[in-house]
C-alpha cells in the first residue's frame, strides 16, 4: 500500500518565529484533527530545520525536508548544504529538481540525477519534481515531455532505490497561478507516469511509489485532487503557509 503524503513547500517564506508558529500550530492542530495514516512532510527553508526537528518531533505523522541540497559530497562550494549536512540533522527527505530550481539556476536532468543519487546514498528520500510548461502541454508531446524526465534523472536507479523515491507531478502553469489542473488532466498524467515506471521497473514496483500532485492546490481542490486512483496526496506551496487551510488538505481524501 502506498502512502498518501502531504508536503508543504513554504520555499523562501516565513522569518524565524513565524516558522517556529506555524510548525507549532500545525502539529498541535493535526494531533487534535487529523486520523487515519497520512505522512505530512513540512519544507521550510532550511535555516529553520534544526529548530523545527523539535516541534515535529511530538507527532509520529510529520517529519521535515530541505528544498534542495548540492550534487557535491563536501568542499568548497559557498552557499551550498550538503546530503550528508542534512542527514547528520536527521533530515528525511529533500526536494529535488523544483520547476523554480529548474528555471532559476538552470538544473538539468542529469544535475538532478546526480543529486537523487547522492541524497540516497545520505539516507535521504528525493521528492522529485517534474512537470511541463504551458506551452508545452499546447503545443507538444507533455506527457513524453515529463516521462522524460523521469526517465533522465531516475532510471538509472535499481528498484530498491526507486522505492526511496517520492515523485511530485506539478505542471508548472499552475504553480502559484491559481490554476489547478483538473482531477481528470492530472489523473491522466499520474497514470501514465506509473505506467512508465511499471515499463521500466514492474507494476509491482510501480504500484508502491507516492505520486503526488502539485500546483496550486487548495483545501477545495484537494478532495476531488486526491480522490484520484493514482494521485497519492500532494506537494502543497501556497496553501501550506496557512495552519487552517493546510490542515484541511491533509484531511482532504
Ligand atoms: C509548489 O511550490 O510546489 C507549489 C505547488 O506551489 P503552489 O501550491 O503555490 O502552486
Amino acid at each position: 500500500m502506498r502512502k498518501k503524503i502531504v508536503a508543504g513547500n513554504w520555499k523562501m517564506n516565513k522569518l524565524a518565529d513565524e516558522a517556529v508558529a506555524l510548525a507549532s500550530e500545525l502539529v498541535n492542530i493535526a494531533n487534535d484533527e487529523v486520523k487515519g495514516d497520512v505522512k505530512v512532510i513540512l519544507c521550510p527553508p532550511a535555516i529553520y530545520l534544526t529548530t523545527l526537528k523539535k516541534y515535529i518531533e511530538t507527532s509520529p505523522n510529520f517529519a521535515l525536508a530541505a528544498q534542495n541540497c548540492s550534487d557535491k559530497a563536501s568542499g568548497a562550494f559557498t552557499g551550498e548544504i550538503s546530503a550528508a549536512m542534512l542527514q547528520s540533522i536527521g533530515i528525511e527527505y529533500v526536494l529535488i529538481g523544483h520547476s523554480e530550481r529548474r528555471q532559476y539556476f538552470a538544473e538539468s536532468n542529469e544535475l538532478l540525477a546526480a543529486k537523487v543519487n547522492i541524497a540516497l546514498e545520505n539516507g535521504i528520500s528525493p521528492i522529485f519534481c517534474c512537470g511541463e510548461s504551458l506551452d508545452q502541454r499546447q503545443n507538444e508531446d507533455y506527457i513524453g515531455f515529463v516521462k522524460n524526465q523521469i526517465s533522465e534523472s531516475l532510471f538509472h536507479l535499481s528498484a530498491e532505490q526507486l522505492q526511496k523515491v517520492v515523485i511530485a507531478y506539478e505542471p508548472i502553469w499552475a504553480i502559484g497561478t491559481g490554476l489547478t489542473a483538473s482531477a481528470e488532466q492530472a489523473q491522466e498524467m499520474h497514470a501514465a507516469l506509473r505506467a512508465h515506471l511499471a515499463g521500466k521497473y514492474g507494476s509491482e514496483v510501480a504500484e508502491e511509489i507516492s505520486i503526488l500532485y502539485g500546483g496550486s492546490v487548495t483545501a477545495a481542490s484537494a478532495d476531488e485532487l486526491f480522490a484520484s486512483p493514482d494521485i497519492d496526496g500532494g506537494l502543497v506551496g501556497g496553501a501550506s503557509l496557512k495552519s487552517r487551510e493546510f490542515i484541511n488538505i491533509i484531511k482532504a481524501r
